[in-house]
């Protein structure tokens, strides 16, 4: 029987996995073989594979054409690789036709996939490309789950001995708006019976949805949090971050406050420093006070410069880090070193957009 709208089995958590095949009469034990295939093995193509007979003919008659069920193997359209080859940028087309970024950045030995959660982004933060392009739609866990398997392989062609351990929510979108989607393909992705990637070692970003870090405080959410705060008053976030108007500064510490309290864990906080806007001294020494009692860690991130943005990277950001430090604060600059393959976010795809609008 095929339903009216086709699933991607990548959409399913496992116990949705057994619920589907006990659906179709084919016992839970074969779904642990069906997991391994899609998440252990990153398998796109279930036909060629071998399968118990029981399996092998539900996939045949449930998986692929116009069947009840499809894999999400989305196409790479580009790809750009940094100069020191260490970071490789991936364009990839959604069946859909929607185009999204992925990222495999491989420094000191330890290997991290940057994903995306949504085709372009509501929040429209000024300085984001991202931001720039407004929202085209929410990506599905599959979605998600599509792009750190694609890493992944990457990854096995380079260096077949290495893991990929890391992965931050740091692509197009804001994670915390698709924060349903984006669980769901958390649990997939750190499944130890797949991809494994541990809790511990993932990193959501959010530009500070505070229903968000409110729901991941009281479920103990056990993955990174790190929060884009970029402005020390409801003025100056402003000016950079629109949503601050929904979600004000206040709201936000408040969030991050009862994250911290009620689970325990560091929160960080990512500030792109922009020149005149919000690198002062006095800014610094206003975060300080505004994140005292918070066990807090500091991420500076140079500005990348954007189209539709026409402000220009701080100079000061070793003065600024170092009043943040005095304060007893961990601050540290984000690796940037992949800055010539377009590393802004969203910079890859707006940057294709202009070369395909000149041809
Ligand atoms: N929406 C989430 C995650 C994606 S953006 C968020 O905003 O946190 C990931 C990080 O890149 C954010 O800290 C964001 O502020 C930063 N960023 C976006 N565009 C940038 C640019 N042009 N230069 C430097 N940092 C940028
Ligand atoms: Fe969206 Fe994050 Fe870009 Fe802001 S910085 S527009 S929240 S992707």
């Amino acid at each position: 029987m095929s339903r009216a709208v086709p699933q991607s089995l990548h959409d399913l958590g496992f116990s949705g996995l057994v619920e589907v095949l006990a659906a179709g009469g084919v016992i839970a034990h074969h779904a642990k073989a069906l997991w391994r295939a899609l998440h252990r093995e990153g398998e796109l193509d279930l036909t060629t594979r071998s399968f118990l007979p029981p399996l092998r003919r539900w996939i045949d008659a449930s998986v692929g054409g116009d069947k009840a069920f499809f894999l999400d193997a989305p196409e790479v359209v580009d790809e750009i690789r940094s100069s020191d080859g260490l970071t490789r940028k991936f364009l990839l087309r959604l069946r859909d036709g929607q185009v999204i970024e992925t990222v495999l950045m491989g420094y000191d030995g330890r290997h991290t996939v940057c994903v995306s959660t949504q085709a372009g982004c509501a929040m429209g933060c000024v300085f984001c490309a991202t931001g720039q392009m407004g929202f085209v739609r929410h990506l599905r866990p599959g979605e998600i789950v599509a792009q750190v398997l694609h890493a992944r392989r990457v990854l096995k062609e380079m260096h077949p001995h290495k893991r990929l351990r890391n992965l931050v929510m740091m692509g197009m979108g804001e994670p915390l708006h698709n924060i349903d989607s984006v669980m769901t393909a958390l649990e997939i992705i750190s499944d130890v019976r797949g991809i494994g990637i541990g809790p511990s070692h993932i990193s959501i970003s959010t530009v500070g949805v505070v229903p968000g870090i409110l729901r991941m405080a009281e479920e103990n959410s056990p993955y990174r949090l790190a929060v884009s705060l970029h402005g020390s008053t409801e003025q100056e976030r402003a000016a950079l971050v629109p949503a601050s108007k929904r979600w004000s500064l206040e709201m936000l510490i408040s969030a991050c406050r009862d994250y911290g309290r009620l689970t325990g864990r560091r929160v960080f906080f990512e500030w792109t420093l922009i020149e005149g806007k919000n690198d002062s001294p006095e800014t610094a020494a206003r975060l300080a006070v505004l994140l005292a009692g918070i066990d807090a860690h500091i991420n500076l991130i140079p500005l990348n410069p954007t189209g539709g943005f026409s402000g220009t990277a701080s100079g000061s950001g070793h003065a600024f880090q170092r009043i943040l430090r005095a304060a007893g604060f961990p601050c540290t600059f984000r690796q940037r070193r992949g800055i010539d393959v377009a590393a802004g976010c969203g910079m890859l795809k707006a940057e294709r957009r202009a070369r395909v609008a000149l041809l």
